[in-house]
């Protein structure tokens, strides 16, 4: 199939890469153009705009930091409406509100085409790995159609279908809201401990063998526990994610307390500057008023996943 995909960034060049080794004709394009030279090296090409990468392909990714670059990317001027075919798929990969899933997909219906909402979930390891879990939302035989090139991304048994449009979306901002917030319990838990005595091993072995455990735990919790901070989840867009999930309750008239409690680690983190920071560096902030560094003895160490 001919496919075109925007948005090369940590989780983006990953997912297109596994695209194009599933045998597509793939055209590439991001606002950064060293961006697209790994794959173009690989054997895709380069467009000059999302118009380009859309024009005569048959499904069309993005996987973009924030709604409003989604939107722009699909209805700006030079952008994938204004030249994807009729009939053709516009994927959107990133996370998003259900808000503008919806409104994407009045969008692209109106340029004679069809939307789904598929944020990921599982990294740039599970990116790099291709066994992410997609969330998808939208037609289900319009989902039926492109699930073969979505299970090059993500791990078939993970690829899950949600419902409508803006389901998926919907799943995406519940789940990571669990996996964040649960990450700020995670450094308060692990501060109060050691600063009354117990080693970051002998915390992290009970726990991960008890009912503390978690994917946060094993994922970012490994990596701050390895001194890890290798970019991979921005703490800006663990930041947005959580504002979403947030902002949906608020639109719904739900109080979520303890979301709202884990949003102002998030925000703090932005207000030291740490923006750009891999998202570990949320536990700094506990590291700092405890004293004490989240880490494993310096004789161990464990790859994080
Ligand atoms: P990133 O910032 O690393 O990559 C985004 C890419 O989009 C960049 O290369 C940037 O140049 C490009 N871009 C931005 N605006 C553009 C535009 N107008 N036109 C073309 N290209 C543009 O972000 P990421 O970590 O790859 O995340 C992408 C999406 O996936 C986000 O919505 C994020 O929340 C979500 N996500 C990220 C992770 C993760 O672990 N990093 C996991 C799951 C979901």
């Amino acid at each position: 199939m001919k496919i075109g995909f925007i948005g090369l960034g940590n989780m983006g060049r990953h997912m297109a890469r596994h695209v194009l080794e599933g045998g597509h004709d793939l055209t590439v394009f991001d606002l950064s153009r060293e961006a697209g030279r790994p794959l173009e090296e690989a054997g895709a090409t380069w467009a000059n705009s999302p118009a380009e990468a859309a024009r005569g392909a048959e499904i069309v990714f993005t996987s973009l930091p924030v709604p409003a670059n989604v939107l722009e990317v699909a209805t700006g001027e030079g952008g994938v409406l204004s030249a994807i075919s009729p009939g053709a798929v516009l994927v959107d990969l990133s996370t998003i509100d259900p808000d503008t899933a919806v409104t994407l997909d009045a969008a692209t219906r109106a340029a004679g085409a069809h939307a789904l909402d598929s944020p990921v979930s599982g990294g740039t390891v599970g990116a790099d790995r291709g066994d992410l879990c997609l969330m998808v939302g939208g037609d289900h035989e319009i989902f039926e159609r492109v699930a073969p090139v979505l299970n090059l991304i993500g791990a078939a048994e993970k690829l899950v279908y949600c419902g409508g449009i803006g389901t998926g979306s919907i799943c995406k901002l519940a789940n990571n809201l669990l996996g964040l917030s649960t990450s700020v319990m995670i450094s308060e838990a692990f501060g109060m401990a050691m600063k009354a005595g117990v080693d970051a091993r002998t915390l992290y072995n009970v726990i991960s063998a008890s009912s503390g455990d978690s994917a946060a735990l094993r994922g970012w919790g490994t990596s701050i526990l390895n001194g890890n901070f290798e970019p991979g989840f921005m703490v800006d867009l663990a930041a947005k994610d959580v504002g979403l999930a947030t902002q949906l309750g608020r639109s719904l008239g739900l109080p979520m307390e303890a979301a709202n409690l884990a949003q102002q680690r998030f925000i703090e983190a932005q207000r030291r500057g740490w923006g750009k920071d891999a998202m570990q560096a949320v536990g700094r902030i506990q590291e700092e008023r405890s004293g004490i560094e989240f880490r494993f003895p310096e004789s161990e160490s464990e790859s994080s996943d």
